[in-house]
């Protein structure tokens, strides 16, 4: 049991700004004068509608979401969204859409996909063990699929996109998982039709999942979609139709106020580079002692998996960085080896820390 805060390099829920959680633990118990906790508050008042409202606009300043977005604060994770688009997007589940798996996240939104929409995989990672982004050119794209879908980042496998596909319809819009990059770097909003992410790695608590959507694509659901997963319900409503994850939305406010005081998301990407390069600099400079699978310029500014040499020292690694107050460094159980996640609220001096770490253990073991 530890009392300081140990520098967590989890894949989410994951770290959070401390100044984030000093200010939340500052006015939990009181919300500015309104006599009571956010927690306890109704989600119809004048105090939470502030929050919301204060949220949504700070969001749509750091991304410059353009005005006919819609911005929807859900819940049931990204993992509800890989059926909500296609139920969304297409007219029956006879439409064909586009997927390219480039991980664990995109295939198992593909699968979900199968139930209201015709997906066609057209392109995979997997016989490399997903360690690349296709060139866009050699994508097959079918020209009548409603969507392109892609996760910006993969989470498991750490592999992001740093420039995006065009849908080859013109009439289709491209889609983005972005659970695991949202908020570490500026997006051109337009050239997305539907960005959504669960807030538990970059921007808040889990319980919370954001949609960014253009106006245009909402209010044509399928029959069979249930309220909950229906945009035009939740946008009508301003994400208040039924109650929602209220107190991890204030979280998400605090933490997006928190993003513009860093001076806005280039700020943020500047940062999150920098400590990128550190780390994946270690492990390339290291003679083979660690390694990265993932090919060079599609690496994960955010997850950030390795291997060990000699994989027999992993458990030892393990426990010498928990020690030493580094937690969560065991890659995915799907595939092994380490993973880092260096998230936007992870200082840099967890990242140096971490790297000093990794030099003293292979001098070690050498
Ligand atoms: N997509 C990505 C890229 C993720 O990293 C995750 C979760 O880790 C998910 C989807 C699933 O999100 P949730 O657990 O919020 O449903």
């Amino acid at each position: 049991h530890s009392q300081e805060r140990l520098f967590n390099f989890a894949a989410g829920p994951a770290t959070l700004p401390e100044s984030v959680l000093r200010r939340a633990q500052s006015e939990l118990f009181l919300w500015r004068g309104s006599g009571m906790s956010v927690m306890e508050m109704s989600h119809r008042g004048k105090d939470f509608k502030s929050i919301i409202e204060k949220a949504e606009a700070d969001l749509r300043t750091l991304l410059q979401i353009p005005s006919d977005y819609s911005v929807l604060f859900l819940q049931g994770g990204a993992t509800t969204q890989f059926a909500a688009v296609p139920l969304n997007v297409c007219r029956s589940a006879a439409d064909p859409v586009d997927y390219i798996l480039t991980g664990s996240w995109s295939d198992k939104a593909f699968k979900e996909a199968q139930k209201y929409s015709k997906p066609n995989a057209i392109w995979s990672g997997k016989p490399e063990k997903y360690t690349k982004i296709p060139s866009f050119s050699d994508l097959q794209q079918n020209p009548d699929a409603k969507y392109l879908h892609i996760c910006a980042n993969e989470t498991i496998h750490g592999v992001e996109y740093k420039t995006y596909p065009t849908p080859l319809n013109p009439d289709a819009v491209l889609v983005a998982d972005m659970s695991s990059n949202f908020c570490s770097k500026p997006v051109d909003v337009s050239r997305f039709g539907i960005i959504y992410a669960g807030a538990q790695k970059n921007v808040g608590p889990s319980g919370v999942t954001i949609v960014i959507i253009r106006n245009d694509l909402i209010g044509e659901a399928q029959e069979i979609t249930p309220v909950m997963l229906d945009y035009k319900i939740h946008a009508d409503n301003n994400s208040l139709y039924n109650t929602p994850p209220c107190f991890g939305i204030y979280m998400c406010g605090l933490v997006f106020e928190d993003l513009l005081d860093q001076g806005g998301l280039a700020q943020v990407e500047k940062r999150n580079v920098e400590k990128a390069q550190i780390l994946y600099n270690a492990i390339d400079r290291s003679n083979g002692f660690y390694r990265c699978p993932v090919e060079k310029s599609v690496r994960s500014l955010m997850n950030v998996p390795f291997t060990l040499e000699k994989p027999e020292l992993e458990a030892e690694f393990i426990k010498e960085a928990a020690k030493e107050n580094m937690v969560q460094l065991k890659g995915h159980r799907s595939v092994g080896g380490m993973r880092a996640s260096i998230y936007n609220a992870m200082p840099l001096a967890g990242v140096q820390k971490l790297v000093s770490f990794m030099k003293d253990f292979q001098a070690k073991h050498a």
